[in-house]
């Protein structure tokens, strides 16, 4: 079976989760590599530069698109956010299944470059545990809860052009639900191109034998 890295993208409602869905993903599994993306937005207590996110300047983060460094950007929230390029190539050409943990317009534009990308969307099961999260999260201030409830109604919106939704009730429900679609995908006929015309040289050949 084809063991070529899928690139996976996982979006979601701030506060659904996906920081510790991944966390835990990578803890249990070894296939996975989780992209680090680049940000203008300022670390939060407990973040360290190039573990969560490479913090930069705006103007840094300015340069690295107009070089071309980053698979995708978008500004959330008043901030930018990308995906540096290397990492990502690297990964997937050895053989991991790369995740970007990316909001929805770089979904969008990562699965418009790379069709072969597999959406999936986590959601907790209703509104109100998404506002308890954000505020027990104790990070963010009410004005920033407010304006991420905002954008959690846009982003419901678009939730139609992904290929799964996670439902992030019980985490480890979430996290072995997460690896069974992701490991079900490397069977799917579009992705084994390769083993497929091998198979059928061999059948033909194995005729010619006869
Ligand atoms: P946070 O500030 O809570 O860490 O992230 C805010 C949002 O930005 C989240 O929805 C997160 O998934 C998204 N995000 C993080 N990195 C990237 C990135 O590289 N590109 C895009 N488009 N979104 C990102």
């Amino acid at each position: 079976m084809d063991r070529k890295g899928i690139l996976i993208v996982v979006s979601g409602f701030s506060g659904a989760g996906k920081g510790t869905l991944m966390k835990e993903l990578l803890k249990k599994y070894d296939n996975y590599a989780l992209s680090i993306s680049a940000t203008t937005r300022k670390p939060r207590e407990g973040e360290t530069d190039g573990k969560e996110y490479f913090f930069k300047t705006v103007e840094d983060f300015e340069k690295m698109i107009a070089q071309d460094e980053l698979i995708e950007y978008a500004k959330y929230v008043n901030n930018y956010y990308g995906t540096p390029r290397v990492y990502v190539e690297e990964q997937l050409q050895a053989g991991m299944d790369v995740i970007l943990e990316i909001e929805i317009q770089g979904a969008l534009k990562v699965k418009k470059k790379f069709p072969e990308t597999l959406l999936m969307f986590v959601t907790p099961p209703d509104a109100g545990t998404l506002k308890s999260r954000l505020v027990g999260r104790g990070t963010e201030t009410m004005d920033v809860i407010e304006s991420r409830m905002k954008r959690a109604a846009e982003e419901a919106e678009g939730m139609d052009a992904y290929d799964y939704l996670l439902i992030n009730d019980d985490l480890d429900t979430c996290v072995r639900e997460m690896h069974h679609i992701i490991q079900g995908e490397h069977n799917r006929v579009f992705r084994n191109e390769e083993f497929m015309s091998r198979i059928k040289d061999e059948l033909k050949d194995n005729l010619k034998g006869e």
